[in-house]
């Protein structure tokens, strides 16, 4: 296969596609708004540290790129939640030590795809060029793979030309990122091999390592309201703020009120549109399709997910792109769709339910169910971060599975208090086996990681 093609964007989605592409015989031109992120720093307001978990994995694994991103990675075994007097509870995300997922700088990351890309030799990363829309009734033939972030300029053209059907959900949570230093001797201030929660039940704190021992912390927070963005209108607010809800994490952020009055309140989107693709002509992949909520910290693993699944089209049908678009959406629309709710869901369940002991004896269930019926019953969490059966299967089998636990723990304080013949009954009777050994793709474990 080779031809031409141009990909927009050259940020997570776009130079791993380029990759994928090249190592399949195009030439790629990738036009990028930004400057080269390796020479200047541009780091500062977009979530700077990012989870990766299996299914990023795998796509990066295929091309062969891991042993360039193992040194960049920290591993996460779990949550570790911090109540509001400072108490600490850690929650294992898995039920094995290699159910982990990872923390790794955007900025490494995405400078390492784009270094794989280049050095195939069919890779052209154009920097400082905008690209500002897409004329549709011209067609050169040289098909356009749009990768240009949740604010996509060829989905606005793909609407204002085609009509495609576009829905922008903005949360009415907003977003604000601060730096924890390193603390004595360049060491980590907390546990650096656990996402950190202070969960608060309308809003929370979360912080997730970095490799040279500082943390990144966000904070999600309604934009107006009682406790929102509008009502920290100064330092004394802010850090009133921090000292009331997060009194441990205030004390290891200097410099809290500065760094929160520098620092831009970003906005989360979950956007929806459809069709993703003008006949052969240009198809929207990775945010520009289908950004969804940070909560699951899956926006980039569906979006590289999405690089896999291209592939795959295009092993199939070459250069007959209408179809290979066409393939494409078929394959992952439903699968976005289904990843976009949980992230949504998954903010209440961090926030607030992570807290509650009723969610705590449901997680133990979880993994007493896992451990009983290995083959069926998958943690909701698990099925997503671990395997790679495809997101509406996790869904769906997510809301059956939570039905049964809804049952067993009626009026149960105890995990030894559990109906177990019951459990198992309703496991079996319920819960369809995966169908096939790929769906319950075991988490991969990167070697030489740190930690
Ligand atoms: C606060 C926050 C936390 C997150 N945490 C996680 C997490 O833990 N795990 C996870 O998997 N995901 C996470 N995500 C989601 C993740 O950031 C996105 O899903 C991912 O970046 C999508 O990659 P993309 O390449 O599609 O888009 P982007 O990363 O946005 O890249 C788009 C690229 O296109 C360029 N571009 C834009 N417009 C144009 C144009 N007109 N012309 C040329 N170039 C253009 C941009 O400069 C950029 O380089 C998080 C998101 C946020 C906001």
């Amino acid at each position: 296969m080779s031809g031409p093609i141009t990909v927009v964007g050259a940020g997570l989605a776009g130079s791993l596609a380029a990759i994928f592409l090249a190592q399949r015989g195009y030439t790629v031109t990738v036009l990028e708004r930004r400057p080269d992120l390796r020479k200047v720093d541009i780091s500062a307001g977009r979530s700077i540290n990012l989870a990766l978990a299996n299914r990023g994995i795998d796509a990066l694994r295929r091309v062969g790129l891991m042993p360039q991103i193992e040194p960049l990675l920290t591993p996460m075994r779990g949550r570790m939640l911090h109540t509001p007097a400072g108490e600490l509870g850690f929650q294992p995300y898995g039920r094995t030590p290699t159910e982990m997922i990872y923390s790794v700088s955007r900025g490494s990351l995405n400078a390492a795809l784009m270094d794989a890309a280049e050095a195939t030799g069919r890779v052209e990363i154009r920097f400082g060029t905008p690209c500002d829309g897409h004329d549709f009734d011209v067609d050169d033939g040289t098909p356009v793979i749009a990768a240009d972030g949740a604010g996509s300029a060829i989905r606005a053209a793909m609407h204002a030309q085609r009509g495609i059907t576009v829905s922008e959900e903005l949360l009415e949570h907003g977003y604000k990122e601060l730096t924890m230093p390193a603390g004595a001797g360049g060491a980590h201030a907390m546990d650096c091999n656990a996402l950190h929660i202070w969960p608060r039940g309308g809003y929370m704190l979360i912080a997730l390592p970095n490799l040279d021992g500082s943390f990144t912390v966000t904070l999600f927070l309604p934009v107006d309201g009682q406790d929102s963005f509008a009502a920290l209108s100064g330092p004394a607010e802010v850090d009133a703020f921090f000292r009331e809800h997060f009194a441990d994490a205030h004390t290891l952020i200097p410099g809290l009120a500065e760094q929160f009055a520098t620092n831009p309140t970003g906005r989360m989107v979950t956007v929806r549109s459809e069709p993703w693709h003008i006949g052969g002509q240009a198809l929207l992949v990775g945010d520009a399709a289908h950004a969804i909520v940070p909560f699951h910290g899956q926006g980039m693993n569906a979006a590289f997910e999405d690089c896999v699944a291209l592939d795959a089209c295009i092993a199939e049908h070459g250069n007959d792109w209408e179809q290979v678009f066409a393939d494409f959406e078929a394959l992952r629309k439903p699968n976005s769709d289904a990843i976009a709710t949980m992230a949504l869901e998954n903010y209440v369940e961090m926030r607030d339910l992570v807290a509650q002991p009723r969610f705590q004896l449901q997680k133990k269930l979880e993994f007493l169910l896992q451990e009983r019926h290995p083959d069926r019953f998958i943690p909701r969490y698990a099925m997503v971060m671990f395997h790679s059966m495809p997101y509406a299967e996790a869904y769906t089998r997510g809301r059956v599975q939570k039905e049964i636990l809804d049952a067993l723990t009626q009026r149960v304080e105890r995990i030894e208090d559990i109906d177990l013949d019951r459990a198992d009954q309703l496991v079996v009777s319920r819960v369809p086996a995966p169908r096939s050994s790929s769906d319950t793709h075991s988490a991969h474990r990167p070697h030489g990681t740190r930690g």
